[in-house]
């Protein structure tokens, strides 16, 4: 018998760090009594087909969509770029208009067969979707796994570059002033340097004036907590913003499976002390320079506080090289922390969604990207912010200067991080300061107001949940109509 579930069709960019969060609104959408139609390149549906455990349900569909990177001169790695080189990721978004056409087609052969999607939601790379699911009479809708603060710092930024009108090192964004002020040691460095000539902020100019043709524009936030963004959308783009989150990802979306790190850490979390660990990741895809690294450890070295870092190679070397300690690291750094039980090296995937849920936890060190902070936030874990890369500095900025949950301890892979400094805001955060403590409380408040957003209790319908429901609601209006 047909499916008679209405039909969501997803379209994530091709990275991990865009595929995850739109694996994440598949899962959601999927509880809510839709069926799912998740596209991708054929690379990219074929990991998946290979990593999902359990594999997809018959709610979730996966559909390859045509795309050879040989075709664009990129090799056929390129195609997930999780770890490859960013002139490489750089040249796959300049590929990316051509899915126009087999998107086209895609859509007009769903429609033959009967399998007419009730609304497509697509990555924000891919300006040119809404026109494509208008053709068709389908509702569009764009779909961020960022803040809209931190992509509203970017559409902004890109569009204005106003830092090549001043020659302050810190200015006003003229169309986001709630922002406050940015100084240039947040702007990524290819846009500070090249200006309109850098390549992300040629495709950006011509991608971004394309969102305001699509019908809605969800994101994977919370009202309160992300209120001048979600407003910056609204007003620039004249269309329904809705925050639908926090969406958060289990080792089921995301497909990874080790164990062994999970018992590991647990283990050793079990036995310390409730909320005196400090946890330091920066994400699946940063990494720090090596005299930064070093710094780091030394820190960590004459610290008593107990720790679990997740370590990537640094800079200038291959991420997915094998974690070289005795180059990276201070001498015997390893064997000692291990010896006094008081640090946990991860060279691997660390279970993070876990480690961040465990009482013993206190604090975590982030690059700031937006996954990590819900994470951290879900479970009232404070930060110690260390952007390095692209809207993580705007992430930052938010949890510092708006909402009162983060100190930052560093900017960026360029700047020496001296061993004071970094004590110094780890003891802020984790120490016994008035600061400390007001920052603990309010990291408590902002717990409480994320769970709260995903509150749906009879008639009782919480933010998000109203979202959502407002969400599907345009769609279906717009199918009928
Ligand atoms: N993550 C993890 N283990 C790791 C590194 C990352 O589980 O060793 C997960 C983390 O929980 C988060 C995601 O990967 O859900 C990273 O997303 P985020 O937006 O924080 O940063 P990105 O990696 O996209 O820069």
């Amino acid at each position: 018998m047909a499916d008679e579930r209405p039909n969501v069709l997803l379209f994530p960019f091709m990275a991990e760090g865009h595929i995850i969060p739109f694996l994440a609104l598949a899962h959601h959408i999927e509880q809510k009594g839709y069926t799912v139609t998740f596209v991708n390149t054929p690379r990219n549906i074929k990991k998946l087909h290979q990593s999902l455990r359990p594999p997809p349900s018959s709610s979730i569909k996966l559909v390859e969509i045509p795309f050879n990177c040989a075709d664009h001169g990129l090799p056929p790695e390129a195609e997930n770029t999780n770890s490859g080189p960013y002139e490489l990721f750089i040249r796959l978004i300049e590929a990316t208009p051509a899915l126009e056409l087999p998107f086209r087609k895609l859509l007009s052969d769903l429609i033959e067969t009967g399998e007419k999607p009730l609304c497509v939601v697509s990555d924000f790379f891919f300006g040119w979707a809404a026109e494509v699911a208008h053709e068709f009479g389908i509702f569009h809708s764009i779909f961020s796994g960022s803040s809209a603060f931190g992509m509203a710092c970017c559409y902004s930024l890109r569009l204005n570059l106003p830092h090549r009108h001043t020659d302050n090192v810190e200015f006003s964004l003229p169309d986001f002033p709630e922002a406050g002020k940015v100084h240039v040691t947040q702007l990524p460095f290819p846009m500070l340097v090249a200006g309109e000539n850098d390549p992300m902020t040629k495709f950006q100019r011509k991608n971004l004036p394309k969102w305001s043709s699509s019908d809605a524009f969800i994101f994977n936030t919370v009202e309160d907590l992300d209120r001048s963004g979600l407003s910056f959308f609204r007003r620039k783009l004249r269309i329904p913003v809705w925050p639908i989150g926090p969406l958060l990802l289990s080792r089921r979306d995301t497909g990874r499976e080790e164990t062994s790190s999970l018992e590991k850490c647990i283990e050793w979390l079990d036995k310390r002390e409730p909320k005196s660990v400090l946890y330091i990741s920066f994400g699946s895809q940063n990494t720090i320079s090596a005299s930064q690294m070093m710094n780091l450890a030394k820190t960590l070295d004459a610290s008593s506080r107990g720790f679990i870092w997740v370590v990537r190679p640094p800079l200038e070397t291959d991420i997915n090289a094998e974690f070289a300690a005795e180059k990276w690291l201070p001498a015997g750094f390893t064997q000692r922390v291990h010896d006094e039980e008081r640090g946990l090296i991860i060279s691997t995937w660390a279970p993070q969604v876990e480690i961040l849920a465990h009482e013993s936890v206190a604090a975590f060190m982030s690059h700031c990207g937006w996954n990590s902070l819900l994470e951290s936030l879900k479970n009232g874990v404070p930060l110690i912010g260390w952007p390095v890369a692209a809207e993580q500095f705007y992430n930052a900025k938010l949890l510092v200067e708006e909402v009162g949950v983060c100190v930052e301890v560093a900017r960026g892979t360029k700047v020496e991080v001296r061993e004071e400094d970094i004590t110094e805001k780890i003891e802020l955060v984790m120490g016994e300061s008035e600061k400390g403590k007001r920052i603990r409380r309010r990291t408590a408040e902002v717990k409480e107001m994320i769970e709260a957003a995903m509150r749906d209790e009879g008639d009782y319908k919480a933010s998000s949940v109203k979202a959502m429901q407002e969400f599907f609601a345009a769609a279906a209006k717009s199918c009928c109509c």
